[in-house]
């Protein structure tokens, strides 16, 4: 028996494993799990992508650069009654699309196993992101191991699970005191995380929101789009809580390993680039809050007045922003507004950002902290004030010039702060920026890089994996 078996099972283990990898459809969450796909790739594993229609068109990068390496599995978006037909994407609802959008996922439980079943070389683990806990049940029914993905910072799954843990003891308080974690935290109710807060405000905790998370920590293993450098105590912490075993993988920030699939220039227009090639090193604050959020027009108006009054050179994103007239034509020549999307990534690589005027979503932190430029924060929502605390208080890399989603910044301090902290080199803040892009930069760049030896350690993990599926195969 084992000797009909050996020639197959040698063919076998020299092909790549194939992984599963299932993110979720926000491109906070959707981009980061991308740009890991890409590296595993890079690597010699073979995936399969689980999307829904509405999201496929962000794997065209991917499926270019592996042809042979990338296939995407398409299942129909399951409807929900508060979601839009062809609504499949946070970005198209703001934060208030998480739970349909999660509870239609859910759905896909069944399709996903009846795919996995039916597949002739069927995925050795999945990895998938962190709002879709479930797939830890999902993978003890078809006996493989996941591997949860968390696009966030160690701080905050530190404070999501201490909340989660001690929920009725934090119900009451205000502000909110994380004793038990490093540093020992303290937040105003209205700055913990905006699941934290749905959990506290309802009359009793929404538990399926609570077992979801706590589930991704029970996880076979978990991926960390962070860095030992920026936050090594709330990581140990993590560590803890995982079940002490190894399988913890810190491979980011993503965003920085080479040959990424967003940093080229290439991706900036034609005319941003010539704009930006125009101006002076660091003299030029980039402003965009992500993908889902739309300023109010007091906030638009507040804040191109403080853009009027730095005098700094500016690149504004707007989505649905309402900008005030004549404003682009006051400011011609020193700023730019542009509406859609633009590669972030690759306009703050650019060398004449020198400030970033962010809503502190964890990419934005990773993309500008990478970039070395000043972060001027204004968290608003979700995780953005645990990010904004990392950043201000902990690191040192930002300042805070406005926080709340529904707050108008006051016009006179933001153009103050901005026009004292870019592009005139020197202050403490950019010296401190500086120091930890460097740092970071160590980690994902060299051999011995923490991120780079992590991202090996994930790939072997998934070779041991592989064989241990074999041999379990050959004894069945
Ligand atoms: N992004 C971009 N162009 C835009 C707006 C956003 O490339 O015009 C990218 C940004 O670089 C980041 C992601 O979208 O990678 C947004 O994620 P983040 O966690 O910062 O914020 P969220 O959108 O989740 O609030």
């Amino acid at each position: 028996m084992t000797e009909v078996m050996l020639p197959e099972s040698r063919s076998e283990s020299s092909k790549p494993p194939h992984l599963v990898v299932f993110p979720y459809p926000a491109q906070g969450h959707l981009l980061p799990l991308l740009d890991l796909t890409h590296q595993l790739c890079l690597r010699g594993v073979n995936v399969s992508v689980i999307v829904t229609p509405g999201n496929l068109t962000y794997l065209s990068p991917l499926l270019s650069a592996h042809p042979s390496s990338v296939t995407s599995v398409v299942f129909p978006f399951p409807p929900h009654p508060s979601l839009s037909p062809g609504v499949e994407n946070v970005k198209d609802t703001g934060n208030s699309g998480n739970l349909p959008i999660m509870a239609s996922l859910r759905q896909l439980r069944d399709p996903i196993i009846d795919w996995f079943r039916s597949h002739p070389n069927p995925p050795i683990a999945l990895i998938s992101d962190f709002f879709l806990g479930w797939t830890h049940d999902l993978c003890d029914q078809i006996s493989i191991p996941r591997f949860a993905f968390f696009s966030i910072s160690f701080f905050l799954v530190s404070v999501l699970q201490y909340c989660f843990e001690n929920i009725d003891r934090i119900k009451s308080t205000d502000p909110v005191h994380l004793l038990d974690l490093p540093r020992a935290p303290i937040f105003k109710e209205e700055h913990l995380p905006s699941i934290v807060r749905r959990c506290l405000q309802t009359p009793s905790p929404d538990l399926e929101t609570i077992k979801d998370f706590s589930m991704n920590l029970l996880s076979y293993g978990s991926v960390f789009n962070s860095s030992q450098v920026l936050e090594d105590e709330y990581l140990e912490y993590v560590k803890q809580r995982t079940g002490g075993h190894d399988r913890v993988f810190v491979i980011g920030p993503l965003c920085s390993f080479g040959s990424g699939l967003n940093t080229d220039p290439g991706f900036i227009d034609p005319d941003l680039l010539s704009w930006l090639d125009g101006s002076q090193d660091g003299s030029v604050v980039y402003v965009c809050f992500g993908s889902q959020k739309a300023l109010t027009k007091e906030q638009c108006d507040a804040l191109a007045l403080g853009l009027e009054k730095s005098m700094t050179r500016f690149v504004w994103v707007v989505k649905k922003d309402p900008i005030p007239d004549g404003f682009e034509d006051r400011v011609s020549g020193r700023g730019l507004v542009v509406r859609g999307w633009v590669s972030q990534l690759a306009v703050l690589r650019h060398v004449a950002v020198g400030g970033f005027l962010s809503h502190c979503g964890w990419n934005s932190v990773l993309e500008g902290i990478t970039s070395g430029a000043v972060i001027l924060g204004w968290p608003m929502e979700a995780d953005q004030f645990v990010n904004a605390k990392l950043l201000v208080e902990h690191l040192g890399v930002a300042v805070k010039v406005c926080e709340g989603g529904e707050t108008v910044p006051d016009s006179v301090e933001l153009g103050r702060v901005i026009a004292e902290t870019v592009g005139v080199g020197g202050c403490d803040v950019a010296a401190r920026a500086e120091e930890i892009r460097r740092k970071t930069e160590v980690a994902v760049t060299e051999a011995n890089g923490s991120s780079v030896e992590d991202l090996q350690r994930l790939v072997k993990e998934f070779g041991k994996v592989k064989s241990q599926t074999l041999s379990l195969d050959v004894i069945n």
